[in-house]
């Protein structure tokens, strides 16, 4: 570390010798200090030591000895700004030490208060407060939260004897006990640390002072401090600045006090200052539940008793008065630590607040109404993912609740119904008015009924993009899938988790934004949606240069995709037509036909079901684009799975059971999804491409014939090699041209294909002369470029998360370094070969945020997602056109 470079910077008395753009080297603590002293307002005098001596710290175990020679300095700062003396005993300085990174680490800040005691300096404080419990009040609170943080033993030994002491005394709050057994705990505690530790607590000041700096250091190399960081992506070398602040006394009586405050309520976003207030406490009261804390707004009402808020109207003007500074000139919602001491009240932390994403909407807009912010900020305030939390009930945050185990959070929102294990019995329920839970060690299509007619699904198995995912977020309906703990047994009707069974009929609550699986009906709370939504959206609509489609299936989707500002339809899958009512068993006539005359038969009858389906989501989306796909998944996913299932189907279609279990058999493959699927289907039975190519031609021809507009895009899937896109065009067209000739009309389409193997990706240029657009399916992408597959994913990825070798499951947010790379020069090659060619998304991907901004970036014209998605992606796609614009979000500039 270069000399020039200073260690400690210090703040107080109107001035500081940082600002908040400096939290790299003060921390978020300490630039916040140091920001609100350069604004004027009441912050004891300190200290703060860089973080980056943090790190050096760490790798040679000593500071520099011009590090004490600074310290040293500063502390006589202190002292001539105090009129007191560290470590006098007539009237002794006393000091905090407290950790501050530069981001935010909930519940990873150490903090010692009250430095600077010992059996010599407390009389003084005795002598100048003439209060004798607050002194050894004090004192005892140094010695545990030294024993705690630099002895590293925890609070509970010494939690233990205070409620000892309590009890003894026949007290409940610490406040009550008087100064001689507060005297006789700060004995007790010392012995504690003499006994654990062999080591005497320190009663030199300076050392006290030392070794909390150090310990301050050491924090930032804990295991749980390590985790922290490597679960939320920070960096490991930023480490932790140290502040060291004079001490004011929430603990002085019923005039002083210690709490935390709003600027707005981030729950719901409104604009009122609410927050927790304790009186005669000190700042770990607050959070540790020891004691109730009140509402700061009763402060305003200045009502109370003994210990009650009486005469703090004064102390709540002035909160109120400076926090509305703060917010003016953070421009943005503050949480803040504040302490009073006789009255006179002092702020010790000010930050940008957490909120929810209600909150976080309402916020924007109304700073943008205040003339804080431009709507630009504003769109760039939200972050897009929570939009979420928008349109779902929710399990109420603030409602206990008995969590049975974890699973991926696969699609949002809460919901609660009794426990079924079937799909029929889901159904049949359903019918009865019943709210069901479906629960499977994993789902099929056979499924696709219960999981429409049950209120939520969970699985045991299966990663973000396994069946039960995708159908699930298609219909916005709650699911969480891969709840590893969950051991489920439909035939005994019951599942296990954690060591708690819960049978059939049971009521649970599955929470698909968490991932949680609660134990009986938590309380759920659906949050409005309302004005300030709109105004962000359309504030993001025009700025965003990618448009943004969805995935539906049948119109109800389609309606619904819509209605949250979809562009068109990015992915149509077809499939999902066929898993309906009776359908499912004209496609197993299908599928089990023994010649092309037996598939032509069972394929005809679906021709007019498929055309209607179409039909429908044309008129739905009224001219919008609308991307069909062909048949994509192996054939016998439509089989039936069981032996009666088998047998019914015999039954109905007139065959020997026997004849007919040899023909599911036959089907069976032991890589499906590297199988007989995608086009491949289309290849072999050409007469399928026909029907889905006739009744998509037939739906446009008819819906012009209305008078209506319709934009057809077919799409075919699994393409490995351009020679399958030539075979299947050359059908499409072929339909195309007898349809139109037929109906006396004909109806603009385009052609196009999935990139969805990295094959296609690499020799995207000879695909591109033959596709007319492009849309990149990034769930098989990713499973065929991993070679990871995305049903069995679920039972190992979360440890490769866990353990850091992958930073995110590459299934949720797109793997850019690899498969992203084959992404570009996709895209690269494809529109070297087509420069107009459009290029789109339809993986589960083009609702992630990240990667929808990795998809601005690439240039793609179009990202497709699940319709509750939509507006996330639109909110995204504005991010990354102002991020690309370099327009910088000003929040990021402030604490
Ligand atoms: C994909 O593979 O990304 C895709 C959209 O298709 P599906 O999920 O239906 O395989
Ligand atoms: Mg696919």
């Amino acid at each position: 570390m270069p000399s020039v470079e200073r260690y400690v910077y210090s703040f107080g008395n109107g001035r500081a010798d940082g600002s908040a753009a400096m939290r790299d080297i003060l921390g978020g603590k300490g630039a916040g200090l140091a920001e609100m002293a350069n604004l004027g307002l009441p912050v004891p005098p300190g200290f703060t030591i860089s973080a980056k001596l943090c790190i050096t710290y760490l790798e040679q175990g000593t500071f520099p000895d011009e590090l004490r020679e600074e310290v040293e300095r500063h502390l006589k700062q202190l002292e001539r700004a105090t009129k007191k003396g560290f470590g006098d005993p007539k009237n002794p300085l006393l000091v905090s030490v407290r950790s501050g990174a530069a981001v935010s680490m909930p519940g990873m800040m150490e903090t010692i208060l009250n430095l600077g005691l010992n059996d010599e300096t407390v009389q003084g404080l005795i002598a100048h407060s003439k209060n004798p419990r607050f002194a050894y009040d004090s004192y005892r609170r140094l010695v545990l939260m030294y024993g705690d943080v630099v002895f590293d033993l925890g609070k509970e030994p010494f939690e233990e004897v205070l409620a000892e002491a309590k009890a003894r005394r026949k007290v409940k709050r610490d406040i009550d006990l008087p100064p001689e057994e507060l005297q006789e705990l700060v004995r007790e505690f010392k012995a504690i640390i003499q006994s654990r530790t062999g080591l005497p607590f320190p009663d030199d000041p300076d050392s006290q002072l030392w070794g909390a700096i150090e310990a301050v250091f050491k924090s930032w190399r804990t295991k749980r401090a390590m985790d922290y960081r490597r679960v939320n992506g920070i960096p490991d070398d930023l480490g932790t600045a140290v502040n060291i602040v004079t001490m004011v006394y929430g603990n002085m009586g019923d005039d002083c006090g210690t709490g935390v405050a709003f600027t707005r309520d981030c729950r719901t976003g409104e604009r009122v200052l609410n927050g927790d207030v304790l009186t005669n406490a000190q700042g770990e009261d607050v959070v540790s539940g020891a004691r109730t804390p009140e509402p700061i707004s009763r402060m305003k009402r200045g009502k109370g008793g003994r210990g009650g808020l009486g005469g703090l109207a004064k102390v709540y003007r002035d909160l109120e008065r400076l926090a509305t500074k703060l917010e003016k000139h953070f421009k943005d919602v503050q949480d803040i630590e504040f302490t009073f001491e006789h009255g006179k009240l002092y702020m010790l932390q000010t930050r940008r607040a957490q909120r929810t994403g209600i909150a976080a909407v309402r916020i924007a807009v109304e700073m943008v109404a205040e003339r804080l912010i431009s709507e630009e900020e504003a769109v760039q305030r939200v972050p897009p993912q929570d939009l979420d939390q928008l349109f779902h009930p929710m399990v109420d945050p603030r409602a206990p609740v008995t969590v049975l185990a974890k699973g991926l959070p696969a699609s949002p929102g809460a919901a609660t119904g009794e426990v079924v294990f079937d799909a029929d019995e889901a159904e049949a329920l359903k019918k009865k008015g019943r709210d069901v839970i479906l629960v499977r060690p994993e789902t099929s299509p056979e499924d696709f009924h219960g999981i429409v007619a049950a209120r939520a699904v969970l699985t045991a198995r299966g990663g973000m993009t396994s069946h039960a995912a995708v159908v699930a977020r298609g219909m916005g309906k709650t699911c969480v899938v891969g709840a590893k703990d969950l051991d489920v047994d439909p035939a005994a009707g019951r599942f296990r988790a954690n060591g708690r069974a819960v049978k059939r009929g049971q009521v649970i609550t599955v929470d698909g934004t968490s991932g949680r699986v609660i134990l009986g009906a938590a309380k759920l709370v659906t949050p409005k949606i309302g004005v300030h939504f709109a105004k962000l959206m359309a504030w993001a609509d025009a700025r965003r240069r990618l448009r943004v489609r969805a995935n539906a299936d049948v119109p109800a989707d389609a309606r619904r995709a819509r209605e949250f500002g979809a562009e068109g339809i990015g992915l149509c899958r077809t499939e999902h037509m066929f898993f309906e009512g009776d359908r499912i068993t004209t496609m197993r006539e299908m599928i089990v036909a023994s010649d092309e005359a037996g598939r032509r038969r069972a394929l005809a009858k679906l021709l007019p079901i498929q055309r209607a389906d179409f039909e429908g989501i044309f008129e739905a989306m009224a001219g919008l684009p609308v991307t069909i796909r062909l048949l994509d998944p192996p054939l016998h996913e439509f089989l039936p799975h069981s032996g009666a299932d088998t047998g019914a189907l015999a039954k109905r279609l007139k065959v020997p059971a026997a004849q007919l279990e040899r023909i599911v058999h036959s089907l069976v493959e032991a890589n499906p999804m590297l199988g007989h699927r995608g086009c491949r289907l289309g290849i072999t039975y050409p007469e399928i491409t026909e029907m889905q190519a006739r009744a998509i031609f037939e739906a446009a021809c008819r819906i012009v014939a209305r008078g209506k507009k319709v934009t057809v895009e077919v799409m075919v899937p699994l393409v490995a090699d351009v020679r399958e896109l030539v075979h299947q065009t050359q059908i499409i067209r072929r339909v195309a041209q007898d349809v139109f000739q037929a109906e006396g009309r004909a109806v603009p389409y385009l052609v196009g294909t999935m990139i969805e193997l990295p094959r296609a990706a690499l020799t995207a240029d000879e695909i591109a002369k033959e596709a007319e657009f492009f849309s990149f399916g990034t769930n098989d992408l990713t499973q065929t470029t991993f070679g990871l597959s995305r049903d069995d994913a679920g039972r190992f990825l979360p440890f490769y998360v866990d353990r850091g070798i992958l930073s995110e499951d590459p299934f949720q947010v797109l793997d850019q370094a690899g498969v992203g790379k084959l992404i570009q020069l996709a895209v690269r090659l494809g529109r070297q070969a087509r420069h107009d060619l459009k290029v789109g998304i339809c993986g589960e991907h083009g609702g992630e945020p990240s990667s929808v901004k990795f998809c601005h970036h690439v240039g793609m014209n179009y990202v497709s997602c699940s319709p509750f998605r939509v507006p996330i992606a639109r909110l995204a796609a504005a991010q990354a056109a102002l991020e690309e614009a370099g327009v910088i979000n000003r929040t990021r500039a402030t604490v």
